[in-house]
């Protein structure tokens, strides 16, 4: 049994965790496939890769902004998506002890708008 009440360390990003992925799944498949979305809409191809593809960085630069661990500062958007591959979306969404320093979050700032 666990009784330190642990709290993932990107407890506060949860929010801006889902959004982004939600908008980055999409446009990752245009990136990779603008041929299929641009003949069904009618438009160039090449302007719907280019559009996703800012898209895409916009958001994964506003995903890693302000992601760090509140001990050590590591960001751990980039830690996650470079050792999480898989998985990074989750192991965000859940890790409570950061893996550069061992720093692990609590709920004492329970009450602390989310
Ligand atoms: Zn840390």
């Amino acid at each position: 049994m666990d009784l330190s009440n642990k709290v993932p360390l990107l407890q506060g990003h949860r929010r801006r965790l889902i959004v982004g992925a939600c908008v980055i799944a999409p446009a990752a498949f245009v990136v990779l496939f603008p041929d299929v979305l641009g003949k069904r809409l009618g438009v160039s191809s090449g302007a719907l890769e280019l559009g996703s593809l800012l898209l895409l960085v916009g958001v994964t630069l506003w995903l890693a902004r302000g992601a760090r661990c509140p001990s050590c500062k590591t960001n751990l958007f980039w830690y996650g998506v470079n050792h999480r591959f898989g998985n990074w979306l989750g192991w965000l969404l859940t890790e409570s002890t950061c893996p550069k320093c061992g720093y692990t979050a609590s709920d004492r700032s329970e009450g602390q708008a989310g």
